[in-house]
């Protein structure tokens, strides 16, 4: 299955607990103020990517990583794509996986596409709302924003 993705990040220590390789879907609907990732809006940017060779390209740096983190963009405007990506590396690695979006876990829930849910270990959550911007904060950039232990 294909997917479109921004680029990927294979040494992260800012996306989530650890060491961590990072994929950044593209598109994203949001549109928040101040948004450090507006390259990312347009589903029609990018590079066109598969699941199989993502999972290609992570297995090279198993034994380096802690973790795979999904961000974008917002991955749930691909949501077959990232469905399918967090099935493949929970089948071929032992890895947890955090996902960022700018939908409320209540939202994705409201729209019938929890099923990612069952796959992903960490869910961190909510638009990008500038007047609650903090640096202070780990792994998110405003204060509405939640890190949510799924599994
Ligand atoms: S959800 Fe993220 S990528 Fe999308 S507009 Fe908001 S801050 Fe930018």
């Amino acid at each position: 299955m294909d997917l479109k993705i921004a680029g990927r990040e294979p040494n992260s220590i800012v996306d989530g607990d650890g060491l961590r390789y990072v994929i950044f879907f593209q598109g994203c609907l949001h549109f928040c103020k101040g948004c450090h990732n507006m390259e990312t809006w347009n589903y029609h940017n990018g590079i066109t990517s598969s699941i199989e060779n993502e999972v290609d390209l992570i297995s090279k740096h198993i034994g380096f990583i802690d973790g795979i983190t999904i961000s974008g963009g917002d991955p749930f405007f691909q949501y077959d794509s990232l469905l399918n990506l967090v099935k493949a590396i929970k089948q071929n690695f032992n890895l947890n996986i955090w996902v960022y979006t700018g939908y409320t876990i209540e939202e994705i829930k409201a729209n019938k596409q929890d099923e990612v849910l069952n796959y992903i270990n960490t869910l961190v959550d909510g638009k990008f709302i500038e007047s609650l911007k903090s640096p202070h904060l780990p792994f998110v950039g405003s204060s509405n924003q939640r890190v949510i232990k799924i599994n």
